[in-house]
């Protein structure tokens, strides 16, 4: 009951010039079509099925499984909301880790706070990184800052072995039906608490409430209790199939509701998409939604 999506299919092939659907959710009800101007790449690497296309004024998309992970249209107000918004809930966010992620966009974003001195980012996908670094320049260019460490390797194990390591750890990960699976996991979830730091942060991708309620509603269960305080957020991002994509906020003191420090924000630069105001409106859900999850 907690898979969205149907079988995927062995492979997803694009063709310039053809419309390209996304595999639907709810039982084949929904689905996202995409006009392909372009292939830039496509192959099937060790763990998924993996292409970057143009897609006229989407820019360039970065398909995995067929699913779209980031399109240079919106990829800013999916990025900047699940990194900033801990970021700037945290008093000083020096170690962070990203977990999955590697287009680079979340580390492009967390590389833009001073506080910074190292940022970590655990893929376990080399390939993603590689195509990514080629065609999609302008999100990876954190690769190559000097306060980034590449881990390629499954996010499970390498959470498992660090304890009390990170202030921040944002798991930027794709979809639960392929290697992602374990991070969504409530193993996955101990592991996170103990590998963070006292006052620490944990952010999830935590997919759509209206796609994946059964999944959410569950997680949610199982981590009841075990963070000081757990909250689900969201951000609107065209290009994923119901518009909005949520997160998991997990954390062992830090309030993300308190007043964002201007100074920090301000040393960020000009933004695309996060505000402070934003910010907060972002933890207020529908009534739908908050039956999903444990009363506050
Ligand atoms: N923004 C995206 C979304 O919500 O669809 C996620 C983007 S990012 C490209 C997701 C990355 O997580 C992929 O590159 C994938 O290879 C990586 N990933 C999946 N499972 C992982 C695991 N167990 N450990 C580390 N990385 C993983």
């Amino acid at each position: 009951a907690d898979r969205a999506k149907p079988d995927l299919p062995e492979r997803f092939h694009l063709s310039a010039g053809e419309t390209f659907l996304e595999p639907p959710c709810l039982e084949g009800s929904l689905g996202l079509a995409i006009k392909v101007d372009r292939v830039l790449c496509q192959e099937r690497t060790e763990y998924q099925d993996l292409a970057i296309i143009e897609a006229g004024p989407l820019g360039r998309i970065l398909l995995l499984d067929g699913n779209i992970q980031v399109s240079q249209f919106d990829e800013p107000a999916y990025h900047e909301m699940m990194v900033h918004v801990p970021m700037l809930s945290h008093p000083d966010p020096k170690r962070v880790l990203i977990i999955g992620g590697g287009d680079g966009g979340a580390l492009r974003e967390v590389l833009k706070h001073e506080s910074v001195q190292e940022a970590h980012i655990c893929e376990i996908d080399k390939r993603v990184v590689e195509l990514s670094r080629r065609h999609l320049a302008e999100l990876a260019s954190g690769f190559d800052h000097p306060k980034t460490r590449l881990h390629i390797g499954d996010g499970f194990a390498f959470l498992a072995g660090h304890k009390e390591a990170f202030d921040l750890i944002i798991v930027d990960s794709s979809d639960p039906e392929g290697p992602a699976e374990g991070l969504f996991g409530p193993d996955f979830y101990r592991n996170l608490k103990q590998a963070l730091r006292p006052g620490g942060i944990a952010v999830s991708q935590m997919e759509s409430c209206h796609l994946y309620a059964p999944l959410i509603s569950r997680i949610f269960e199982q981590i009841e209790g075990m963070f000081e305080t757990s909250y689900y957020y969201t951000t609107m991002v065209a290009t994923y199939l119901s518009g909005v994509i949520g997160f998991a906020f997990n954390s062992l003191g830090p309030d993300p509701l308190a007043p964002v420090d201007q100074k920090r924000l301000q040393a960020l630069g000009e933004l695309d998409y996060y505000n402070p105001t934003l910010h907060r409106a972002a933890f207020a859900l529908p009534c739908r939604w908050l039956k999903l999850l444990p009363p506050e």
